[in-house]
């Protein structure tokens, strides 16, 4: 058995649109706000990891402006090129930051979805400064409390947060999280609603293909969709 499906035995990655597909989930999005009687509209960050940028630009086309990526340097090889193209692109990393590449990711992205550890505060508020640019950052949380998950233990969020927006003036939008695969996501969603609350900040990065209307419906700003949008991933992505 071939473990890369050929083209010709996936008619779904022949007859997908991604236009279309845009079309579906905003509507899908809208419906689940107006479900709630919110009049905001979440931030549709469109995941196109594994994607080349021909995709990237058929989304474009379609007035899609966000878009998410979860490796450096995947994003390095496919955005400054549509980033200088596009110069209303708003790139965000949803993907784990090692502290080494904290100099690419504050020179590329408009926004980091992935603060997850003391050190990398301290990176990216040192880097910050020395480029000149201040760039919005979530907060991610461990909301299900796995261990081999990234994210802060929500037990240690308040020191986390207090760290990074008092200490070190870290711009911090706001909190997120990747409830676990096995779980009804919805009570992540509404804990991590609630830990925002408690910790005075707007911002919520949460839902996925899967549940982003949930996620809209529970308070989301922010949604990061990537196979809803894109179709199936060529390949796992590696994180
Ligand atoms: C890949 C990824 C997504 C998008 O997942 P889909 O199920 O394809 O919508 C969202 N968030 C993170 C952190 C991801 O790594």
């Amino acid at each position: 058995m071939s473990t890369k499906p050929k083209t010709d035995d996936r008619p779904d990655l022949m007859t997908h649109s991604i236009p279309a597909a845009l079309q579906q989930v905003r509507s899908t999005l809208r419906k689940a706000a107006r479900a709630v009687g919110r009049s905001d509209e979440a931030t549709l960050i469109a995941v196109s990891k594994t994607h080349d940028a021909a995709a990237v630009k058929q989304a474009i086309m379609a007035g899609q402006r966000d878009f998410g990526e979860n490796r450096v340097q995947e994003a390095e090889a496919k955005f400054p090129a549509l980033k200088a193209a596009h110069p209303d692109l708003v790139l965000h990393l949803i993907g784990p930051l090692q502290t080494n590449k904290v100099k690419e990711a504050v020179a590329l992205f408009d926004v980091i979805h992935t603060l997850d550890r003391p050190k990398l505060a301290e990176k990216l508020a040192d880097e910050m400064k020395k480029q000149g640019k201040s760039v919005p950052c979530f907060i991610q949380v461990n909301t299900g409390r796995e261990p081999q998950k990234a994210g802060i233990d929500p037990a240690d969020l308040s020191e986390f947060v207090a760290l990074c927006r008092d200490q070190l003036k870290l711009p911090v939008m706001g909190l997120m999280c990747i409830p676990p695969a096995d779980e009804v996501p919805a009570p992540h969603f509404a804990f991590l609603r609630e830990l925002a609350k408690r910790h005075d900040v707007q911002g919520l990065s949460m839902g996925m293909s899967g549940d982003a209307a949930e996620a809209v419906r529970l308070g989301a700003t922010h949604v990061r969709v990537g196979t809803a949008i894109f179709g199936a991933r060529p390949t796992p992505p590696q994180s």
